[in-house]
């Protein structure tokens, strides 16, 4: 069995297989796709000590980072089950979609999550060509032009007020008749002189001239359609953890967010999470590496501590 086997290989899984392999540790690394969300970002800023790269250069670098180390990486392969250990010490196991079934002592799980989308022509077309999910990431690229930010909850809000200090203009959508947002927030925003606000607003189509994005179609609550002369949409209708395959093993929050400590330990002793598809906040790139360092070193602690 492995001492620690770690789930997903985006930034946090990558940094805590990297951990745990420099404890001399027998790892193990379940691989769908190294890099995860970074494989569908074009050029990231804010890693700190890289001043600009790209998705794919950065999620080849956490790869040949792992593959130094003796970590037996399962490329490839997706989890369908946890299976906790019965009693405090004992393996626990997880089962691939392939039917093979592995074993641990300590397991990481750092599946990740993926924003919801907006589901209309041109989104997939013009991500990163405007359309975007990240205002923390993608902001500073849209620095003194108009956008629109989709959604009138908590992060829609807080989204707008951010790209308000940095873009000439913001239009927030919400597609029901009211926001959603604490009203803290949206007393916030509606003191901001550069931001406007539709209700009953639908995008309906992302539109660009085939390099980049020029507006989108938003159809008000009249059925009309508009036309909104925006240069970026950042879309903050949800960000969902891939953890519905957890269902009835680890406590999880109302939003599928599973719930761990300062060291990333769950409900299940010997089994941590980190990176965006935990309670986490904030979630990005160098929070969910630190995150994985974390939880490999709080498994390397649990270990040591076991009896025999
Ligand atoms: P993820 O990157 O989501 O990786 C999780 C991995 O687990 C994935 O490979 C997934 O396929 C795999 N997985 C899921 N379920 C299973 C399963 N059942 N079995 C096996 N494997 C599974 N952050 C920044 O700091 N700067 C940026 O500029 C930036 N830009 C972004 C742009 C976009 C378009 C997006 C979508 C995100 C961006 N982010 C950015 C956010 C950043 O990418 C994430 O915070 C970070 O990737 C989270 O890392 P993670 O390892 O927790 O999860």
């Amino acid at each position: 069995p492995f001492d620690i086997l770690v789930v997903g290989a985006g930034p946090a899984g990558s940094a805590a297989a990297v951990y745990a392999a420099r404890k001399g540790l027998r790892t193990g690394l379940i691989a769908e796709r190294f890099g995860g969300q970074v494989m569908d970002t074009a050029g990231i800023e804010n890693f700190i000590s890289v001043r600009e790269t790209e998705g794919p250069k950065l999620a080849a670098a956490l790869e040949a980072h792992v593959r130094q180390y003796d970590v037996e990486v399962i490329s490839a392969q997706r989890v369908r089950e946890l299976h906790a250990a019965a009693q405090p010490g004992a393996l626990h196991h997880v089962v691939l979609e392939s039917g093979a079934s592995l074993r641990a002592r300590t397991i990481i799980l750092a599946t990740g999550a993926h924003w919801r989308h907006l589901n209309v022509p041109g989104e997939e077309e013009y991500r990163t060509r405007g359309v975007a999910y990240c205002p923390h990431c993608d902001g500073p690229f849209f620095k003194g032009k108009p956008v629109a930010v989709a959604g009138g909850g908590n992060s829609g809000v807080e989204a707008a007020i951010d790209l308000a200090g940095i873009s000439s203009h913001v239009t927030l959508l919400e597609r029901d008749p009211a926001l959603r947002a604490d009203r803290l927030l949206q007393d916030k925003l509606r003191s901001l002189s550069n931001v406007s606000i539709m209700t009953n607003a639908v995008i309906t189509k992302v539109e660009g001239n085939g390099t980049k994005m020029t507006g989108l179609t938003v159809q008000d609550g009249s059925g009309t359609a508009r036309y909104l002369d925006v240069d970026g949409v950042f879309v903050q209708i949800g960000l969902l953890p891939n953890t519905d395959w957890l269902r009835g093993t680890i406590e999880r929050t109302a939003f599928g967010e599973i719930i761990v400590d300062g060291r990333g330990m769950t409900s299940i002793p010997g089994i941590f999470a980190a990176g965006d598809a935990t309670t986490t906040p904030y979630k990005q790139i160098v929070i969910a590496i630190g995150d994985g360092a974390k939880a490999a070193l709080a498994a390397f602690d649990y270990l040591i501590r076991l009896p025999g």
